[in-house]
Parts: structure tokens; sequence; C-alpha cells
């Protein structure tokens, strides 16, 4: 794609291609309802409503163009009436974006429903860092389980191999999802420590954006991997700071050194960042220029991360 390691392809988004994913596999085991709501947030596109067009050409044509979705993938504009009979609810969006999905879901879901979260971001309120399952599991109150993984989403879409990481609470949750998501192509392990398992998602991004940068500057791929194996191990540090009983065995599954360096070689975060050392324009518009109404994760969590550390005066660490 554009890193190291291959041709040039537009970004895609998550959402969609998980909808590939999970709309194959119900149909596969009984416990599952053939049908999948897919909530999309509307927009106009070539004059018409996005999820209109995703209904009739079965083609997220904005986020996923040239990939089919199946049939019984059905789009939905009213985030209320997507979720309504449903007891899975999957979380796929820019993790800005959370705390107003969920405002919408209060009170409009099914009894005993459950989650899971593949967001890759934190959220900030006044009271400092938190994670986006916990905004999810407190403001819905249900048990939330995270998907993360080395899963850049144009070659999920095209079906490429690659693995991925469920970290569970509940492990009868946990294995209900490994069954919804797992293929050949999409290999899940599940693990027993949620938090890291989100964790990892977000802070890689941070390291992507720092891998930007060497590249724009030019520095070199020694340099690149330094900052990887640097930034891996103060995602380890950092994740305990927050969470002491987050296991070192997560950093070593796809959500950890998987997706570090997978993000370091072909993630938006690091193509941005590297137009970032190279123009100097601000992200923000960089942003707009290059991602098409996409989003980064990596540039607010390091805003993020920084302003934690210099409240605890450990910046320097
Ligand atoms: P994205 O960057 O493509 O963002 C665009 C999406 O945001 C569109 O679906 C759009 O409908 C939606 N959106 C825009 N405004 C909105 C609003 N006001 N409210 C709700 N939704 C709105 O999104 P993405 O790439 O699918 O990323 C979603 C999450 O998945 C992120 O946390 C990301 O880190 C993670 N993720 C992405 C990839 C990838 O390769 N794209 C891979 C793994 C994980
Ligand atoms: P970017 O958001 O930097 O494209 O990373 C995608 C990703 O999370 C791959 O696993
Ligand atoms: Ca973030």
């Amino acid at each position: 794609r554009y890193g190291t390691f291959g041709g040039a392809l537009p970004d895609n988004n998550r959402g969609s291609v998980v909808a590939k994913i999970i709309g194959n596999n119900v149909m596969h085991f009984k416990e599952f309802n053939p049908q999948v709501k897919m909530w999309v947030f509307e927009e106009t596109v070539n004059g018409r409503p996005l999820t209109e067009l995703i209904n009739t050409q079965h083609e997220n044509v904005k986020y996923l163009p040239g990939i089919k979705l199946p049939r019984n993938v059905i789009a939905e504009p009213n985030l209320a009436k997507a979720a309504q009979d449903a007891t899975i609810l999957i979380f796929v969006l820019p993790h800005q974006f959370v705390r107003g999905a969920c405002k919408q879901l209060k009170g409009h879901i099914m009894p005993g429903c459950k989650a899971i979260s593949l967001i890759k971001g934190l959220d900030t309120d006044t009271a400092g860092l938190n994670l986006l399952s916990n905004v999810i599991s407190n403001s819905l109150d249900i048990d939330v389980s995270v998907l993360s993984g080395a899963n850049i989403a144009n070659e999920v879409a095209q079906e490429k191999f690659c693995e991925t990481t469920i970290g569970y609470r509940n492990r009868h949750n946990g294995q209900l999802f490994y069954e919804l998501f797992n293929t050949p192509y999409f290999r899940v392990s599940i693990v027993n420590d949620p938090n890291g398992v989100e964790m990892c998602g977000a802070l890689k991004n941070v390291v992507a954006v720092g891998a930007g940068i060497v590249d724009g500057l030019g520095l070199g791929d020694n340099t690149k991997a330094a900052i990887i194996r640097i930034g891996l191990m103060e995602m380890i540090k950092f994740a305990k700071l927050l969470d002491p009983s987050v296991k070192d065995s997560t950093f070593y599954e796809s959500c950890g050194v998987a997706d570090v360096i997978t993000s370091c070689a072909g993630g938006r975060n690091r193509r941005v960042a590297k137009a970032f050392a190279e123009t100097g324009k601000p992200l923000d518009k960089l942003e707009k220029e290059m991602l098409h109404g996409q989003k980064l994760q990596g540039t607010s969590t390091c805003k993020e991360l920084i302003a934690y550390l210099r409240d605890r005066r450990i910046e320097d660490e």
C-alpha cells in the first residue's frame, strides 16, 4: 500500500470490512440471526443518501469502494432503530464519536445485550484518561469485549491473511465473539486481558506517528526499527501505569507487536505524519487533504497522553 510493503490503494474503513466478515459468518452458525444491521452515519454521496446506495448496490461506495457486501448486511441511518432488536452490538467508529453514539443508544437496547469494541483510541474527560470499552460499558451497563490487531482495512477487505486478538472479561462472550469473527483469512485469538488488548490499539497509533516522522525526515530503516522497539517498550510501561494487571504476553499477540509493525509500515497515521514532517502543514489540513472523510486517531491520542504525563510530571520517562 503506501508503506514499504505494497502498491497504492485507497484507504478503507473498518466498519464495512467487519460487516462483510460478520455477514458471511452469521450464515454458518444457527445461534446468530442471519440479518446484520449496520448503522451508517448518513451522508449524501453523488446526490443520494449513502445508506440507500449501500442497500441497493451492496457496496459502501464512499468508504469501501470496489468490495461487495453480503446481501444480509442492511445499512440503517437511525442508530436506535439499528440496535433495537440486537443482542450483540459491535462498535467500530472513530473514538471521538463514541460518547454521542452511546447517548443515542441509552434506553434503546435489548436486555442482556453484549458488546465488543474495535475502536483504537482513548477517551478523555476531566477525570483523565478512560478506556472506551469502559465508557460504553458504564453508559449502557453491558459487558464489553475488545478486538484489536494488525488489520489494515483494505487488506482485510481483500481477504489477505491476518491475525487479530479478542480480549474478553466474560469467557462465554469471548467464545461467542470468536465464532462471530473468526475466518480462515481473519484468524482470531482470544485472551483474558481486555484492557491490555485495548491499550495496544490506542498506543500503537502514537508509535506509528513517530515512524511517519522518521520516514518524513528520511532517517532510514534502522532509526524506524529503534522507534518501533522503544515504542513497544513504552507502550508496555504506559499500559501498566494505567492498569498494573495488564499481561506482558498480550504485547506478543497480533494486537501488540504485529499491529505496531503494520501501522508503522502501511497505516494512515504513519502516512499523514510523514507528510507533516515533509511539508510542515497543519495536521487537520493534511487529514482533510489525504483521508477524504476518514479520521486520524494517533495525533489526538498523542495530545491526550502528553497531557496525562505532564500532569503527573513523568513526561521524561
Ligand atoms: P474512518 O477513519 O474511516 O472514519 C470515517 C467513518 O466515520 C465513516 O464511517 C463515517 O460514517 C463515520 N463518521 C463520520 N462522522 C461521524 C459522526 N459524527 N458520528 C459517527 N460516525 C461518523 O473510520 P475507520 O477507519 O473505520 O475507524 C474506526 C475505528 O476502527 C478507529 O478506532 C480505527 O482506529 C479502527 N481501525 C481502523 C482500521 C483501518 O484500517 N481503517 C483498522 C483497524 C482498526
Ligand atoms: P491507521 O489508522 O494508522 O491506518 O491504522 C490502521 C490499523 O489500526 C491497522 O491495524
Ligand atoms: Ca485518540
